[in-house]
């Protein structure tokens, strides 16, 4: 169990059969979990007694301090109350104390159960942004932003399933089910006669790593259905670039020879290297939303995103700013030279059949 624990974990044994563990400090309720999962999974190994396998088993009562008690002896009792709930429940598994911490628990096992279906159930679905080319006011782009139409809790924004699937590894489906929807919906936009744009995706690092992401597939997929070289940009966030490993090198190396654009997403909250943006051969660089937020307010920002776009240039990266939403950012972007624009002043994410009108009411004049 020691082994299990961590230096600034604490474990005892306070009765027979009883240990109590004080984990300091818990980051996250998954953290947590994955600590008395492997607890259990240690203890259920077999003990070789006088040539004998011998089998026992473990139930886990979880505590927490300070919301279900700030008082040890107190926390000590619910941990047993829980315990005995764990007991109850069928042995070899745990128990939280609060109802409540109870029900996230379970909720989250079964958002799990439901991401994992709701791909064969059509329940995903991509919105698309427009992305605005500031030199002469056209959309030129749109970025694709994954949607889930939950049966019952409605329509769910990534934030609140992306990392989940990233933590279950469902990510690598969902990520196929992003590129083959955004290319077959470009498809379509093309045979509609609608004005030729590309489309950006959002890649997650997990998709990268250990060649899980195969750039030369999907370069056959897109010529198979007729679509021009550079029709699908991927869009990558900052912080990968911190741990890059070899095998996220090669992905992106592939992704660049089969012709696909690469956008480095939310730049500036990262490690903000631009000697990597070099190195990765990215396209684009996209000034992350908080910058742009407080333009007006705060000059730092303000001289960051001059400065990202002047450095971003010199190095023959275009630069897309994130999160427009006021008059006000666009001409302070446009003045610092700035290549294109995406926010909410022009339009937010929209159904395919939205964007596709959006597109085709664009004045021949553009939008700036
Ligand atoms: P992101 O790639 O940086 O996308 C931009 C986010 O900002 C989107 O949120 C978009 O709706 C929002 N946004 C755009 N313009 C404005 C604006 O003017 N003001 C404000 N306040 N917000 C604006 P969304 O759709 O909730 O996506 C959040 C994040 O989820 C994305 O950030 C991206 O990292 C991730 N994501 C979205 N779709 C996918 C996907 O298909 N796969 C993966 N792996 N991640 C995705
Ligand atoms: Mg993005
Ligand atoms: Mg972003």
């Amino acid at each position: 169990m020691k082994q299990l624990l961590r230096d600034s974990d604490f474990l005892a044994r306070y009765s027979a059969d009883e240990f109590a563990v004080i984990l300091n400090p818990i980051d996250s309720l998954q953290r947590l979990e994955h600590t008395a999962q492997s607890l259990l999974k240690a203890l259920s190994q077999p003990f070789s007694i006088d040539n004998d396998s011998v089998y026992i088993s473990a139930s886990i009562g979880i505590s927490l301090f300070p919301i279900d008690s700030e008082n040890a002896p107190q926390l000590l009792r619910n941990a047993d109350q829980a315990m005995s709930a764990a007991k109850a429940q069928g042995r070899n598994g745990y128990h939280y104390f609060k109802p409540a911490m109870q029900e996230a628990a379970r909720k989250r096992m079964q958002l799990i159960s439901e991401l994992r279906h709701a791909i064969t159930l059509n329940q995903f679905e991509l919105h698309y942004q427009p992305i605005i080319d500031l030199s002469d006011g056209q959309i030129v782009k749109a970025e694709a932003l994954i949607r889930w139409h939950h049966p019952e809790r409605g329509l769910l924004t990534p934030d609140h399933f992306i990392p989940l699937a990233e933590e279950t590894g469902f990510i690598h489906s969902l990520g196929e089910w992003v590129f083959t929807t955004a290319a077959e919906q470009l498809k379509q936009w093309q045979e509609l006669g609608l004005p030729t744009i590309s489309v950006s995706i959002n890649a997650s690092p997990l998709q990268l790593q250990n060649g899980g992401l195969k750039p030369g597939d999907w370069a056959e997929r897109l010529s198979g259905l007729g679509l021009p070289d550079g029709s699908i940009v991927v869009e990558i966030t900052e912080g990968l670039m911190i741990e890059t490993s070899e095998s996220v090198k090669t992905t992106l190396q592939q992704l660049h020879s089969n012709q696909f654009g690469i956008a480095i997403d939310d730049f500036g909250t990262g490690y903000s290297s631009l000697a990597y943006l070099k190195e990765f051969d990215a396209d684009f660089l996209k000034i992350d939303r908080r910058f742009i937020q407080n333009l007006s307010s705060n000059s730092d920002d303000a001289a960051l995103c001059e400065a990202m776009i002047v450095m971003a240039h010199k190095l023959g990266i275009q630069v897309i700013a994130e999160g427009i939403e006021t008059r006000e950012q666009l001409e302070f972007i446009r003045y610092a030279g700035c290549d294109h624009a995406q926010g909410w002043l022009f339009a937010r994410a929209l159904p395919a059949d939205g964007f596709a009108a959006y597109l085709q009411q664009c004045p021949a004049n553009g939008l700036v």
